[in-house]
């Protein structure tokens, strides 16, 4: 049984070292030709800063915020695996006309992100429930001090004019949750909406 399996095995060896051979000469004619193709096409270096690159509009530049979105929830600050956003914040009470007592809300007071820190995985801008944090795709914010790459709250706004508009719906997408339930609201004016407390 073995010495069958050593004979086919060594026959196999020898034809194998042919298709080898053969194999490395198609291989080696490839590899000129793409070399040679290469050499005739132009190149495709990229003439930045002369010429602006054409990036994709969603590209992941910097960080925008919306502050009057952002409620200091701190979700974002939590996930970040790079610690590198700063938010400080204090409490204030308003008055609501008809509740009995003042609530109270979250005044976002600072709210940084070191950028020489950071490493644009997005997953502040994922995480963020209240969509306070966008991506800009602008880029162009080098520094040559290091710590001047710590954006505070009015920087992280002034990127907000650079953020792309968001994609439009998916015509043939399912309808939000909301469409859906004031659609149904408004079908049946008299009856209280699914899942509202009375
Ligand atoms: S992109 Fe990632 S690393 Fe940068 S601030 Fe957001 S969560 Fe942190
Ligand atoms: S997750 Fe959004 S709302 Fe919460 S603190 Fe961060 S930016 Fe503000």
């Amino acid at each position: 049984m073995s010495g069958e399996e050593h004979d086919t095995g060594h026959s196999g060896t020898g034809h194998s070292e042919s298709g080898h051979r053969g194999g490395h000469g198609e291989g080696l004619l490839k590899g000129l030709a793409t070399t040679f193709k290469t050499m005739v096409s132009p190149a495709h270096t990229q003439q930045y800063p002369d010429v602006a690159p054409d990036l994709p509009p969603r590209s992941r530049g910097v960080i925008a915020l919306l502050a009057e979105n952002c409620t200091v929830c701190m979700l974002c600050a939590r996930e970040c695996p790079d610690w590198c956003i700063y938010i400080d914040s204090h409490k204030e009470e308003v008055q609501v006309p008809g509740a009995a007592r003042a609530r109270q809300r979250n005044v976002l007071d600072r709210f940084d992100i070191d950028f020489s820190l950071c490493m644009y995985c997005g997953i502040c801008v994922e995480v963020c429930p209240f969509d306070a944090l966008y991506w800009s795709p602008e880029f162009e914010y080098a520094e040559y001090d290091i710590r001047n790459l710590l954006h505070d709250k009015e920087h992280l706004g002034e990127w907000m004019a650079s953020v792309p508009p968001p994609p439009a719906h998916d015509p043939n997408g399912e309808p939000a949750k909301e469409e859906t339930a004031a659609a149904r609201k408004a079908a049946a004016p008299g009856r209280p909406a699914r899942g509202a407390t009375t």
